[in-house]
């Protein structure tokens, strides 16, 4: 056969994620680009995996996750949101937030339904739309003055509206949700069927003292909405792939029917091993910490940016910080952030893999050692001065 054979997704190939990985790797290149903490994860947690699997954990874990660890998830919500979702029949763990999101859309999202998404968006979302027949509508996240757009999301979301998914802390742009706006979307959207998801996988991290915004917080959204947690952002292991949706009994019901087929069942030992660590004074400390380190870093990251022709505004929340580049490049960043980790080995995500047309901004993910963070600054320095000669 020629050509795509039967391809469902004819138009993607694979993720810049991926593929800006694979050419760090080829050129020695530090490595900003991909979202993954190059900082250990808790030692004890470790140390919990390695008794889990010494003490045999290696049988499937409940199709919905394990009840302890989904206790664990249910009373982080109520200590955080004030909201108590039932372990049993509210919550459900998967293999990242990914598969959950993923089966999320495939459950509920019907052929040529439409679904609202905040643009530049996190690259999961569209592909997951189309493969349930569904129309992805964007919408501008950002006015231009930088604020979320509340305006475009709201004249987006007729009763029509299947889904509207919402992401903050934000991948890629590193902004947060303002105060107000969920209970505004919320407002907007009564009398409505329409379902939210909403995408917090780094929901507690945050900057400068703003809140943390969650849907489990908005009793308008609540009833209609799943939200998504991971805990390879909380705890820095992103290749433990183990994350959790909590919402209302008869949504998690749906999701559960898609993710039964689908993952069904995920790391087991690794599940042991986070119910284990999480309740101890340890667990609680570091995710106490959590956003204090990661603003320490971004501004580590800034400060040493000072004073060259990068410009940004500095993330709200996450760990991603946007950098402008156009007092170095015209155009096209994809092209620059590929020849950059060529010749002065960083790679970045170039932002024009989110937008059409390209913009000159790059992302770059500051969950990273001191000296990885410093290295950085330096190789972005270089990158400076030679565009600026
Ligand atoms: N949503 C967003 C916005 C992300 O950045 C990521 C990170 N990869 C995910 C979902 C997926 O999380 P996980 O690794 O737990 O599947
Ligand atoms: N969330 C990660 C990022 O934004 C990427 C995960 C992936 O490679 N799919 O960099």
């Amino acid at each position: 056969m020629e050509g795509k054979p039967h391809s469902k997704l004819p138009d993607l190939g694979t993720t810049i994620f991926t593929e800006m990985t694979a050419l760090a790797n080829r050129h020695g290149a530090l490595n900003l680009a991909q979202g993954f903490p190059d900082l250990p994860p808790p030692e004890g947690l470790v140390d919990a995996a390695v008794r889990a699997l010494r003490g045999g954990v290696h049988q499937y874990a409940p199709m919905a996750g394990r009840p302890d660890l989904r206790d664990w998830i249910c009373d982080h919500h109520q200590n955080r949101h004030g909201h108590l979702y039932s372990s049993e029949n509210e919550c459900t763990i998967g293999a990242g937030a990914s598969s959950l999101l993923f089966a999320a859309i495939q459950a509920f999202v019907h052929s040529g339904d439409q679904v609202v998404v905040q643009s530049p968006a996190y690259d999961l979302y569209g592909p997951a739309v189309q493969l349930a027949g569904g129309h992805l509508r964007e919408v501008p996240l950002l006015d231009a003055s930088g604020e979320w757009n509340l305006d475009a999301l709201l004249e987006a979301c007729t009763p029509a509206v299947r889904m509207v998914i919402l992401n903050t802390p934000h991948n890629p742009t590193g902004t947060a949700c303002p105060a107000g706006f969920l209970e505004a979307l919320a407002a907007h959207l009564e009398g409505t069927d329409t379902l939210v998801l909403s995408d917090e996988v780094y929901g507690p991290i945050v900057h400068d003292g703003r809140p943390e915004i969650s849907l489990a917080a908005c009793a308008g959204l609540r009833d209609r909405g799943l939200a998504f947690g991971s805990f390879g952002k909380l705890l820095q292991v992103t290749g433990w792939k183990i994350g959790w949706a909590v919402g209302p009994a008869a949504l998690t019901a749906e999701l559960r029917k898609v993710h039964q087929y689908d993952v069904f069942s995920t790391g087991a030992p690794l599940q042991a091993a986070l119910a284990e660590f999480l309740p101890t004074d340890d667990g609680a400390q570091h995710l106490a910490g959590l956003a204090a380190m990661y603003q320490a870093k971004r501004d580590r990251l800034l400060d040493g940016l000072r004073g060259t022709a990068w410009q940004c505004t500095p993330a709200e929340g996450g760990f991603f910080q946007v950098l402008d580049a156009s007092q170095l490049i015209d155009g096209d960043d994809g092209r620059w952030a590929r020849e950059w980790t060529r010749t002065h080995g960083i790679a970045t995500i170039p932002l024009s893999a989110f937008y059409a047309p390209p913009i000159p901004q790059v992302r770059l993910c500051f969950a990273k050692e001191d000296a990885t963070l410093d290295a950085a600054v330096e190789r972005l320095r270089h990158i400076a001065s030679d565009h600026a000669g």
